[in-house]
């Protein structure tokens, strides 16, 4: 029988970057996933990145993981999110070739040492005295391993609906993993039922591309790693188009046809990644809804037509699709089409990953109920790195909310569970100021260092950027000015008597790194985007102080009580999402407000805020 250190089931996002993560970690690593030529295939949207999930993609960069550097070889189109907003919410995203991701993901693979990867399908895992102890292959061979890390996506008990047909599958053209999924059963787990769709891809030389506008990249694009400076290939603009009330009209009279709105499935789908049905159900007042044309490739007429997911039958996607601008004469090379599958409750995991009541066995990606590529690479990475090291009887590795979305989203998945998909926001991070895309390398690859996950080529690229940022800083710190020094400099400011450093000064609204080029000494020659890191870092500094503050004074407040006959309505800057969930759970205090799925440390100060006015506190008395 063949031991491993660690045997990682499924060669998708998740598996690819806990199989890497392991293997950086000295463990002999099995990779054992359907078939080779699915490794790094993207199930659905060919993108990485944007709002939440930029932020996840920089951490598992930082930590020397693959997605980053895979997506930055593939972009063919780069553009920064909330560019205008300020850094912290600033989401990197880029459109990738699929094939050229797919053949990134595979030279990663294959120049990982320690690493053995296997094509075949596993059927069970095997557990003994309450430690996984291996797998067994569908040809009845078993692989021995200290610790296993299960990631296998959407496959198992996946059924495809495209209208009323169902058919076995893991995504289409792959098989489902239904031998694995009864296997599993017999542990016990609490577990449930999940729905995500696809929309139909269309054959880009059927569009009429000079009807529509278009999109191009940034002009100066930012890269996912941090080991990256520019584009890899040559990039491209998007189409952007928009549904019609003709289009709402098809949609409308052939509900009934559709998977998921025919009572053909019974899994809860992805509220933030709504279907063309579920948009014209949803918003029904709106008669247009946007949709971006995507080239899946630089080599590849197909385009995936983001925004208009949908399980409804072949024909009538044809008949939707053609009533929108550009796309009279469209072909449909593949129909969208919706996948229901299981999940496990990730709150049967602890922090590392590994089942409470298994020990060894990690669970990672869309198994525990998330969406996404980079949810699952992150969950991926953690699993990895923790099944190495216990593999090696070494002390596992977690993460806090403070330090990382990494974190956030694991102490999400496994206190407060999921009700549906989850995918990240930035709202999800109480600590987004700190916690920004551009500083991960700062927050993490130190902790990956100790962890012995990073390389040295990464070490010494980090340690350079550092002695920069420091001796850039140095200068502006150095330099102390007093108010009528700072107007001198053309900056705006109340005459306090103040002595300031100029790096205090970068807080200041409209103060830029480029002001403060010309007027200290040595600070014109710090390169470019070492004084805008610089920039970014001080941007924010007072601002975290405060916010520190504010989360140490909710901690204090949580006994607070909230009147059962509180009314969520009369908040004005609650989501409309939030509104919904309080009033249905109806927590008695603001501890059990903050544990509800999706609350928010800054909904929890607004409701806070009301809770301490007058008619609130007659209430409770
Ligand atoms: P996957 O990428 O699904 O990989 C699972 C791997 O496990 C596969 O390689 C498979 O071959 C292997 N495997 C499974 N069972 C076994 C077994 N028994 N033995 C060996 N190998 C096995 N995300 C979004 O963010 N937005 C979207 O709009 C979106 N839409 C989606 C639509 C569809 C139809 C699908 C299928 C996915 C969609 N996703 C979307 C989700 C995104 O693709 C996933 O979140 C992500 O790919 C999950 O990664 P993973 O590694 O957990 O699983």
């Amino acid at each position: 029988m063949k031991h491993f250190d660690v045997i990682v089931i499924g060669g998708g996002h998740a598996g690819t970057e806990a199989a890497t993560a392991a293997a950086r970690c000295c463990a002999q690593v099995a990779l054992v996933t359907m078939s080779f030529s699915n490794l790094g295939v993207m199930s659905c949207n060919p993108a990485i990145g944007g709002l939440g999930k930029g932020h996840l993609v920089r951490e598992i960069d930082a930590l020397d993981g693959i997605l980053g550097q895979a997506a930055d070889r593939s972009g063919i189109q780069f553009r920064l999110l909330n560019r205008r907003k300020g850094p912290a919410v600033q989401g990197p995203r880029l459109q990738a070739d699929r094939k050229l991701f797919k053949a990134a993901v595979q030279a990663a693979l294959s120049a990982t040492q320690n690493l053995t990867i296997i094509a075949a399908e596993v059927i069970d895992v095997t557990v003994h005295g309450g430690s996984v102890s291996g797998v067994v292959l569908a040809d009845g061979e078993t692989l021995s391993a200290g610790s296993v890390v299960l990631t296998a996506g959407t496959f198992l008990n996946g059924i495809v609906h495209i209208g009323g047909d169902r058919t076995s599958g893991g995504r289409v053209g792959d098989k489902a993993s239904t031998r694995l999924a009864s296997t599993l059963g017999e542990l016990g787990l609490p577990q449930g039922r999940l729905k995500t769709g696809t929309p139909p891809r269309l054959d880009g030389s059927t569009i009429d591309w000079a009807k529509l506008e278009s999109q191009k990249g940034d002009d100066s694009p930012i890269m996912l790693s941090f080991l990256n400076t520019a584009p890899f290939v040559r990039q491209i603009s998007c189409g952007i188009t928009h549904t019609n009330e003709k289009t709402h009209d098809v949609v409308r009279t052939n509900l009934a046809l559709s998977a998921m709105y025919g009572g053909h499935i019974a899994g809860v789908g992805p509220r933030y990644c709504p279907s063309i049905e579920d948009k014209i159900v949803r918003f029904s007042d709106k008669s247009s809804h946007q949709v971006f044309l995507e080239p899946e490739g630089l080599d590849d007429n197909t385009v995936y037509p983001n925004g208009i997911s949908t399980s409804l039958p072949a024909d009538v996607q044809e008949a939707y699709v053609r009533t929108i601008a550009g796309l009279e004469n469209v072909r449909i090379t593949q129909p969208g089409y919706a996948i229901e599958y299981d999940f496990f409750d990730p709150r049967s995991l602890r922090q590392t990953l590994e089942l409470r009541e298994v020990g060894g066995l990690y669970f990672a990606g869309q198994i525990n109920g998330t969406t996404g590529y980079e949810e699952a690479a992150a969950q991926g990475l953690v699993a990895g790195l923790n099944a190495a090291k216990r593999a090696r009887g070494d002390q596992g590795i977690t993460f806090r909310r403070s330090e990382s979305y990494i974190g956030v989203l694991v102490d999400d998945l496994t206190t407060t569970g999921v009700t549906e998909p989850y995918r990240m926001f930035t709202s999800r991070a109480e600590y987004r100021l700190s916690l920004r895309a551009d500083n991960a390398d700062q927050r993490l690859t130190p902790i990956g260092d100790a962890a012995g996950c990073i390389s040295e080529a990464r070490r010494a690229q980090f340690e350079t950027k550092m002695e920069e940022i420091c001796s850039g800083r140095n200068l502006l710190e150095n330099v102390c000015l007093l108010p009528s020094d700072v107007a001198a400099m053309g900056i705006a400011i109340s005459d306090d008597g103040v002595r300031r450093t100029a790096l205090s000064l970068l807080s200041f609204p409209d103060v830029t790194a480029d002001i403060l080029a010309k007027f200290v000494e040595g600070f014109s020659s710090v390169q470019p985007e070492i004084r805008e890191q610089i920039a970014k870092d001080a941007l924010y500094a007072p601002y975290i102080a405060r916010q520190l503050g504010e989360v140490a004074a909710l901690a204090r407040d949580e006994g607070i009580e909230i009147p059962a006959e509180f009314s969520y309505g009369q908040i004005a800057s609650l989501s409309h999402e939030l509104k919904v969930k309080l009033t249905r759970v109806q927590p008695r205090n603001l501890h059990e407000a903050g544990r509800i799925e999706g609350m928010t440390p800054a909904a929890l100060l607004v409701l806070l805020a009301h809770l301490r006015r007058p008619q609130a506190k007659r209430a409770i008395a």
